[in-house]
């Protein structure tokens, strides 16, 4: 018996139970983490969980035992559905794509980077430079994207604060070609604030910690991170992670990507910049608004090759057109703090998507001819930031949550909903199989009109002062009678807004909804940052040309970005062959040992996996339409080759698989043949090359 057959480790497949129910899942997934087989299947899905320790299950030998084979072939891993994905991409030229879900901590990107690490494993048999160039760029990209995305939060020290899509692009012979970056909402608030015990983005620790002497002289920092503003919030300056060792790692990535020397040093500057600013504080001296350190501020003149004057002003001013008059108007100490943040946030934000934007010029695929070559044929990956409800919550863990919500929306609709009404339509007997529909919460949040994004961007068009509370109050008229929607008053001024999910309530505080969906930056900075003698800052901040009498144009909110931005993935990702990993997250302290029922319970519970399983056991692996099946598989029966002459394609599928002894294992619908079990299809598959 195969290893992943014995029972000494549980199902492998939990569509195998005998009896399918919440303590016989846990107990085989308890059974499995303990054995240290982190990864088992519900069919076609991978359930992963996250081991906390170093498995020996990513080598090379690994991927020889994957390679190539038939996911039931070998005991689950990442690197079977990788297969499958590749090979569905391969051999049916399909685009695929691989979802990968589940809360913060509970493995998603480290799946993905197995994923990608598999996918460069297996291809360019014939080492063609150009392929091992894409292969090194898509690789290396991980490190700089997470040191300038990713944070310690208090629940993962490697915590994705943005979503990532990457495609990966194939040619006629499956070999990478190249690929595409897309970049979700930067949880940019995390650049001037952070929670207690969580840290700002890696890049600046390892700066600090692992930048040369010279290079922290010339940027005018010290090593220690307690001496900025910004980055010492949270109190935790350090993390499990080597920020000096990573230092060096990156700026070797940025270097192998094609960052000129020019461009890293000016991403240096940004975050020099960033910690600078935090540190700079603001007074009045009668009517006059005045910077009390005024010596920073010509250190940020240095870093942003502009004029000392030129900072001081877009600091401390605000230039506003009246009818045809231009005027300078000073700012009140608040405002000028509000707007030193607002370019913290955005300078750090534009570094981030410009990264990216240059990792994508590198990775972009070049001279492919598609009328030589044949379509070029796509894998992408997800891996974003997961469902995660703190203390405090805040406008970015709605939208967070509501990423997850919308992909959750997108498995119920391809896995759940779509199975089960194909089995409908073609006939086939079957007893419905209940689950949470979550497409209601959707909408709550995104219905144009009467969605709390709607009423937030409502809130924020009004001219005025627009507080928070006139937010909520909006959303109280509007949403009171909705089932998922609550509101509620904590001690004297805290406000919550309250979405019921599924398993759980996620209280988010509305102060700074206003503000953050605005997400306004005062054109003088723009200005500033376009006029800077350093051409990459010209480049980050284009809309700096415009005068202040041109700009008209009310930006979009960052409500409405992201959730167009989160429309689009989907619809991106539906039109593909979906593959899909759960992943879970056995404790909260980062234990190997440890598998927290009730936590896990949970999880299993608001990712829809037992209503999976139920859908998937009653369901069928397999299914085609009658005559492409026949156009597979004739020639294995004399009934059916080279032509039958049953009164129809039904009868002779019908035909030829009695003959093989497969009646049982099938059941024919109206137009499609649906087989239940894969091997059956193996076996056919086998026959036909016999
Ligand atoms: P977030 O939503 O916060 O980005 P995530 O789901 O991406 O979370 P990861 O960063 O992938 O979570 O995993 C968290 C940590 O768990 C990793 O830093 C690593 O220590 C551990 N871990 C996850 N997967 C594995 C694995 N397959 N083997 C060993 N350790 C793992
Ligand atoms: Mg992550």
């Amino acid at each position: 018996m195969a290893e992943h057959e014995s029972l000494e480790f549980g199902k492998a497949d939990f569509v195998l139970m005998d009896n399918v129910c919440m303590e016989d899942f846990m107990a085989n997934l308890k059974l499995r983490f303990e054995k240290g087989r982190i990864y088992s299947y519900i069919g076609e899905v991978v359930v992963s969980v996250n081991p906390y320790r170093a498995m020996n299950i990513y080598g090379r030998d690994a991927v020889e035992q994957y390679r190539n084979r038939e996911l039931y072939e070998r005991p689950p891993h990442l690197f079977a559905i990788a297969d499958a994905a590749y090979k569905a991409m391969k051999r049916r030229n399909k685009d695929t794509c691989i979802v990968i879900s589940g809360e913060s901590g509970a493995g998603k990107t480290e799946a993905s980077k197995y994923i990608m690490q598999y996918i460069a494993a297996i291809t360019n048999p014939n080492q063609r430079a150009e392929v091992e160039r894409v292969k090194n760029m898509l690789l290396k990209s991980n490190c700089v994207l997470e040191a300038f995305g990713n944070a310690k939060t208090n629940r993962n020290d490697n915590s994705s604060r943005f979503g990532k899509y990457m495609d990966i692009n194939f040619d006629f012979k499956g070999d990478p070609i190249g690929g595409h970056i897309s970049n979700y909402l930067l949880e940019k608030s995390r650049v001037i604030f952070q929670q207690d015990g969580e840290r700002s983005f890696h890049s600046f620790y390892q700066l600090l910690r692992g930048g040369p002497e010279s290079l922290l002289r010339s940027l005018h920092i010290q090593k220690d991170p307690k001496a900025y503003a910004y980055i010492k919030v949270g109190g935790q300056v350090k993390s499990s992670i080597n920020d000096g060792a990573d230092f060096k790692a990156v700026a070797d990535a940025m270097k192998v990507i094609g960052f000129t020397s020019e461009e890293t040093l000016t991403a240096y500057k940004i975050l020099a910049t960033t910690l600078h600013l935090g540190n700079l504080t603001f007074g009045v001296d009668g009517d006059v608004i005045l910077i009390q350190n005024p010596k920073v501020v010509s250190v940020i003149g240095e870093l942003l090759s502009t004029p000392e004057d030129n900072v001081e002003k877009a600091l401390l001013f605000r230039t506003v057109a009246t009818g045809r008059d231009v005027i300078d108007k000073q700012h009140t100490a608040q405002e000028a703090g509000y707007g030193r943040d607002a370019l913290a946030k955005a300078m750090y934000e534009r570094l981030f998507c410009w990264i990216v934007g240059r990792i994508n010029d590198v990775i972009e695929v070049k001279n492919y001819d598609a009328r030589v070559h044949g379509k070029n044929t796509v894998i992408g990956v997800l891996d974003i930031y997961g469902f995660e409800i703190f203390q405090n919550n805040s406008f970015e863990q709605f939208c967070i949550n509501y990423c997850n919500e919308k992909l959750q929306q997108l498995f119920i609709q391809l896995v759940l909903k779509q199975e089960q009404e194909e089995y409908q339509r073609e006939g086939i007997p079957w007893k419905h199989i209940d689950y949470f529909n979550n497409q209601i919460i959707v909408d709550l949040v995104e219905q144009q009109h009467k969605g709390i994004f709607s009423v937030l961007d409502e809130a924020c068009m009004n001219v005025g002062k627009v507080t928070d509370e006139v937010f909520l109050q909006g959303l109280n008229g509007k949403l009171a009678k909705h089932v998922h929607y609550t509101s509620r008053k904590v001690g004297r001024n805290r406000n919550l807004l309250e979405i019921s999910y599924f398993t759980e309530t996620g209280p988010y505080s509305v102060v700074g909804f206003i503000d953050k969906n605005k997400d306004t930056l005062f054109q003088d900075f723009k200005r500033l940052l376009y006029n800077s003698s350093n051409p990459v800052f010209k480049a980050m901040w284009p809309e700096g040309k415009l005068r202040i009498t041109e700009v008209t144009k009310r930006p979009l909110t960052a409500a409405t970005l992201f959730k167009n931005s989160m429309i689009s993935l989907v619809e991106n990702l539906a039109c593909k062959e979906p593959y899909y990993v759960r992943c879970i997250k056995p404790n909260d302290v980062k234990s190997p040992l440890l598998f927290e029922q009730e936590r896990c319970r949970h999880q299993v519970e608001y990712l829809g996996l037992l209503e999976n399983v139920r859908v998937r056991r009653a369901g069928f692996a397999y299914r085609q339409t009658y005559p492409r099946f026949l156009q597979r598989y004739k020639m294995i029966s004399e009934f059916t080759w080279p032509n039958h002459d049953l009164p129809s394609d039904r009868e002779a599928v019908k035909r030829l698989l009695q003959g093989c002894g497969f009646d049982h294992d099938v059941a024919y619908g109206k137009t499609k043949v649906f087989v239940r079990t894969p091997r059956t299809l193996f076996s056919l598959e086998a026959q036909r090359a016999d």
